[in-house]
């Protein structure tokens, strides 16, 4: 995109009143919020209805909302189930690999409050001791629709 579209579209948000604090890098993140999923050894409940979310029948990505592979791609980090010992590891390198600004949703009881696994000699979570957590999304496992709610959430910090 050239300098002179770049000046049209900065105004035309300045006039719209949907000017955020992330500016026009802000503005295009919300047209394309990619995100990564990482199962911090669930039981796949969650894994399941997250996948349901990015499916057809729900139709994300006509909002710009991408599942992708790479942490170097994505902008949030969507991490479901308890995280133990191991993962936590391998959270914390994923994490550091995604580029700024980045957000992360914790989905479900699990990363929240350690859910069912609560009392685990290995689960060393909740996700928000590890990681700062920006939306949290509770339910066992919660349906597609909560986790399409929380990324409009994240879309609207950005
Ligand atoms: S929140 Fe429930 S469904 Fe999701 S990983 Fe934990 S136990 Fe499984």
């Amino acid at each position: 995109m050239n300098e002179e579209m770049l000046k049209i579209y900065e105004t035309k948000e300045k006039h719209s009143g949907k000017w955020k604090k992330g500016g026009l890098h802000g503005f295009f993140r919300r047209k394309s919020a990619w995100l990564l999923h990482i199962g911090a050894s669930g039981c796949n409940g969650c894994s399941i209805e997250i996948v349901a979310a990015l499916s057809p029948k729900y139709d994300v990505e006509r909002f710009g909302i991408l599942a992708k592979g790479s942490p170097r791609h994505a902008d949030i980090l969507v991490v479901e189930g308890p995280v133990n010992a191991k993962m936590k590891e391998r959270l914390l390198a994923i994490y550091q690999q995604m580029p700024n600004p980045k957000y992360v949703i914790a989905y479900g009881a699990c990363p929240i409050s350690k859910g069912v696994f609560y009392d685990s000699y290995n689960v060393v979570g909740p996700l928000d001791k590890i990681l700062p957590v920006d939306v949290y999304v509770p339910g066992c496992p919660p349906r597609p629709e909560a986790l399409i709610n929380a990324i409009v959430k994240v879309m609207e910090r950005m």
